[in-house]
């Protein structure tokens, strides 16, 4: 068993993209860690530099208390499963599953006791004598996987395993995986850009976008109090209304979050009230998941916007509605564009090693470090008019064109800075 720790690890490709920015993060023993976020965040290069397949550009990577910068693959005790396979085409399944034990010269009887019960254990034990040319998609992975734990390596790296899947075999296969990678108690990190699968199967999940660390925690963490409006946006299953606010104090009786056309009330016994009140007379985002917002009837005595609903959808198990509210909506802020936040690395790096190298990868990195755009003005600049976007249940109970009476969870309200960052502190 292994702990993995990144101390502000980045990595730079040639050219200056920085891929991954100071990311700190600890995997502890037996821990299953996923790291979850939209294509080319960085999760990839992020596990690869854990393996040893990339380079670390600058900060420390840590294998079970070792520094593992400069350790060659084949000492970091690491066993990693891609996402096609990648298997011998001219061995059987059993040649494949017994490989990384022959090279370590483990007795051919035990070798072949333990690839026998192993296969038992991912139901191919039927295709053992079989070539990988044979064998559905779910069975090469089942192999792969197979491979992967026969030696038991005191670390997995899973690099999207179940994503050439479909998704019934993709939800056979995560079960399997969770229970036989937690009977073996062997930390893992596994990539995935699948929120089902990251919130099914992590013990943390670490979102990433461009390249920085959004969030990590606990699925119900992340989930139910995310530290970002990325997260948020990114865990919802429907689109996140996020509304643009000007925090106000009237009299100083309660906080009042002035939409513009519409108005909430927040008392000063709320839990979020201090927090919110350090960003009095300037704008704020508040985040809301569709189920958050119900139609209600006229005689509703709580919170409400009001709307005209401009159309409805049907989701099988629920109707949505798209409600004209007049509500400016922003969108999700991001962080700066990884082409041009390198030079800004290469001038702050500590250790001369590690700015030498960034100056071999970045152009222009001995000029000033690139002017980073303030995220105050990406999320005060684009403002739209969008609709509210409201969970009407299992019956559509409003008709396209009539007015809409929308009631607001405001327990629910989730409150973040322009910078997506969250003003009550989240739980963790
Ligand atoms: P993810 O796994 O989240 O999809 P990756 O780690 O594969 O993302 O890639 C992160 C970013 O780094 C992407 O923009 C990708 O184009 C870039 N990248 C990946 N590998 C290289 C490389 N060898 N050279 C230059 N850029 C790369």
């Amino acid at each position: 068993m292994s702990t993995v720790v990144l101390d502000n690890v980045s990595k730079v490709y040639p050219g200056g993209y920085l891929a991954v920015d100071r990311m700190n993060l600890r995997a502890e023993n037996g821990e299953f860690l996923v790291l979850l976020g939209p294509s080319g965040c960085g999760k990839s290069t992020l596990l690869r530099m854990i393996a040893g397949l990339e380079e670390v550009t600058s900060g420390d990577l840590w294998l079970g208390g070792t520094l593992a910068n400069d350790l060659a693959p084949r000492d970091r005790d690491v066993a990693m499963v891609f996402q096609n396979g990648a298997l011998y085409p001219h061995r059987t399944v059993r040649g494949n599953m017994a490989f990384p034990l022959e090279i370590a010269k483990a007795d051919p009887a035990m070798v072949r006791e333990r690839v026998t019960e192993l296969s038992k254990a991912l139901h191919i034990d039927e295709t053992l004598e079989r070539r990988p040319g044979t064998l559905s998609g779910g069975q090469r992975q089942r192999v792969a996987m197979g491979r992967a734990i026969v030696r038991q390596p005191s670390l997995f790296l899973m690099d999207e395993p179940l994503s050439n899947l479909d998704a019934g075999m993709r939800t056979e296969l995560r079960m399997e995986i969770s229970s036989l990678v937690r009977s073996l108690g062997v930390t893992t990190v596994y990539v995935t850009h699948d929120q089902v699968e990251a919130l099914t199967l992590a013990d943390r999940i670490a979102i990433m976008n461009r390249g920085v660390l959004q969030d990590l925690g606990t699925p119900g963490q992340v989930y139910n109090d995310p530290a970002t409006a990325f997260t948020a946006a990114f865990l919802s299953s429907q689109q996140l209304n996020l509304l643009a606010a000007t925090v106000r104090t009237p009299q100083n009786q309660f906080i009042l979050l002035d939409f513009g056309v519409h108005q909430i009330t927040i008392p000063w016994t709320d839990p979020r009230a201090y927090a919110i009140s350090q960003h009095v007379g300037r704008q704020i985002i508040v985040g809301l998941r569709p189920d958050c917002l119900a139609p209600v009837p006229e005689t509703f005595e709580g919170p409400v916007f009001l709307g005209r609903v401009r159309a409805l959808e049907y989701h099988g198990h629920e109707w949505l509605a798209y409600v004209e509210s007049g509500i400016p909506t922003v969108p999700v802020p991001e962080p700066p564009d990884p082409r041009h936040k390198a030079r800004d690395l290469a001038a702050t790096a500590p250790g001369s090693r590690a700015r030498a190298v960034l100056r071999r990868l970045i152009p222009g990195a001995g000029l000033d470090p690139a002017p980073i755009q303030a995220q105050e003005q990406v999320g005060a600049g684009t403002h739209r008019r969008a609709d509210l976007i409201v969970r009407v249940g299992s019956r559509p109970v409003w008709r396209a064109g009539e007015p809409a009476r929308v009631g607001v969870d405001v327990t629910r309200l989730m409150l973040f800075a322009l910078d997506g960052s969250r003003i009550d502190p989240p739980h963790r």
